[in-house]
């Protein structure tokens, strides 16, 4: 399903693009097109003759239309955050961008929903939730750049999972333009809707594939009145595990769970230059947050104390609950992908494991880099309370992804899964048939088949060649 981006059929769509965006909105300037063509990471990089920016669903809409016409292959973009190489043009692909449907509608109180564009930043649907003094469920460190577009067609999953769930649990429906060029539109956010296959939800990790989603009606959470952060530090990352399954498990109103492996919290901790907040030599730290209409702290604090059954003892404590103590906390687990980006390429494996298997997991990717490749650097961390571990990996040269699969065989291993929460991409393709069963896989190219005939919608991500 591959489409030829020829370079007379690109001429020609580039034209019709300009008539439909107006020439303002289609960049081809080699500078321009540029930042669109690299990910965050750096590790993902291509090339593209053109960046089209519409400005409405329908020129979302005449758009397809035209790429079919021409049989130009796109790739939707958002705020080009993801970390798998999906939303680049790896194969010359035209650049979709989604960020002039940036539109983040009134908050309906009554329903606790908002209407927000594709294009608009995560942060944006934050600050209009919080005037109504409501929250949005998914919470995660690149807010000011992600868009609600690119967090659906993701799944993006991050801090909060927890309790609230991932962006598919906050969708109650889409507007999107299929492959085919039609426009589907559900957007009065009923949540009891059973009249038949869930088109929202099935765009929702769909990476580009199916559809462009232009705009998405969204459930908003209770803005919690009170939240109360803690930094515990313990013996192993076996005890971080168990410690964080008992407080989900005792207090009420936990929100997050972050793991940061030792080695990897003290390389962010020279990196941002601050100092601790608790002890610097304990294996494992867990960042939890909890949430309540009163002040949760001596309920957590009591979990603390108590431990689970058989836990190692808590080496160390930090708690906070005003705003800027809590931020500084919350910056020693966000600071982990910067700290890494600032050593070279990163191999970023974003992975999810049955929970007794995380600290054996994260032992054995230690010991499995540390024998193969002894000069990289390994930073470990992730939001333990959904098993989800983020491998990174710095040393090894980007193109070569022995390190990758030497991973996802550990993860293959244990019973995990291959994507967590960042998607397949053009990183993880590959290994999608040793994740999925060849009856899934098979479904999904039908899907595909359905909704884009043309293969014109992000043609070389997530499904494997062939
Ligand atoms: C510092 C940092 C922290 C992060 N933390 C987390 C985290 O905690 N949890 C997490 O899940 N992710 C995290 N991410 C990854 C990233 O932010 C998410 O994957 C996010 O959902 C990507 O949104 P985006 O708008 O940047 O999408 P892009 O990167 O632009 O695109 C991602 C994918 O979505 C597709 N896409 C984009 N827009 C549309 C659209 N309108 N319609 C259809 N397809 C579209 C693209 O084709 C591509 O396949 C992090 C990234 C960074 C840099």
């Amino acid at each position: 399903m591959e489409v030829p981006t020829a370079a007379a059929a690109v001429e020609a769509f580039v034209a019709d693009a300009a008539t439909i965006v107006g020439d303002r909105h289609v960049l081809v300037d080699e500078d321009l097109v540029a930042s669109y063509a690299v990910d965050w990471t750096g590790r993902w990089r291509g090339t593209s003759p053109a960046v089209v920016r519409p400005g409405s669903t329908a020129e979302v809409a005449a758009i397809v239309g035209a790429a079919r016409r021409h049989r130009v292959a796109l790739v939707p973009q958002g705020g080009n955050t993801g970390l798998v190489g999906g939303g680049v043009p790896l194969a010359g692909e035209v650049v979709l961008s989604c960020t002039r449907l940036d539109e983040v509608g009134e908050v309906d109180e009554l329903a606790a929903q908002v209407t927000a564009g594709a294009g608009a930043p995560l942060a944006a649907v934050q600050h209009r939730a919080a005037a109504a003094g409501l929250a949005f469920g998914v919470d995660l460190g690149a807010r000011g750049v992600a868009t609600i577009g690119g967090m659906i067609a993701t799944n993006a999953g991050g801090l909060h999972v927890v309790r609230h769930g991932t962006m598919r649990a906050q969708v109650l429906g889409v507007e999107a333009v299929l492959g085919t060029g039609d426009v589907v539109s559900r957007l009065r956010g009923l949540v009891k809707d059973n009249t038949g296959y869930d088109l929202a939800q099935l765009l929702c990790g769909s990476e580009g594939t199916l559809g462009v989603v232009t705009a998405a009606r969204l459930r908003l959470v209770p803005d919690p009145a009170h939240v109360t952060t803690a930094l515990l530090a313990t013996a192993t990352v076996a005890d971080a595990v168990a410690l964080a399954a008992h407080l989900r498990a005792v207090v009420p109103g936990i929100q997050a769970l972050e793991l940061m492996v030792g080695d990897s919290l003290r390389r962010v901790v020279d990196h941002l230059g601050t100092g601790w907040p608790v002890t610097a030599d304990a294996d494992a730290y867990l960042l939890v947050e909890a949430t309540g209409a009163d002040d949760p702290t001596p309920t957590l604090a009591a979990a603390v104390d108590a431990g689970p059954a058989g836990g190692g003892p808590v080496l160390g404590v930090a708690v906070a609950t005003e705003r800027p103590d809590r931020d500084r906390l919350w910056a020693l687990r966000e600071g982990h992908p910067e700290a890494a980006a600032a050593l070279g390429i990163v191999h970023k494996l974003d992975v999810t494991l049955p929970v007794a298997e995380v600290a054996p997991f994260c032992a054995r990717v230690t010991a499995v880099v540390a024998e193969r490749w002894p000069d990289a650097h390994l930073l470990l961390y992730g939001h333990v309370g959904d098993g989800n571990v983020h491998v990174n990996v710095v040393g090894p040269p980007g193109d070569d992804p022995a390190v990758d699969d030497a991973v996802l065989e550990l993860v293959v291993g244990a019973g995990g899964s291959i994507s967590a929460e960042h998607g397949i991409g053009r990183a993880k393709r590959a290994w999608l048939t040793r994740d999925r069963s060849p009856a899934e896989v098979a479904a999904m190219r039908a899907i595909k088949r359905a909704l884009d005939p043309d293969g014109i919608l992000n043609p070389n991500a997530l499904l494997p060649p062939g």
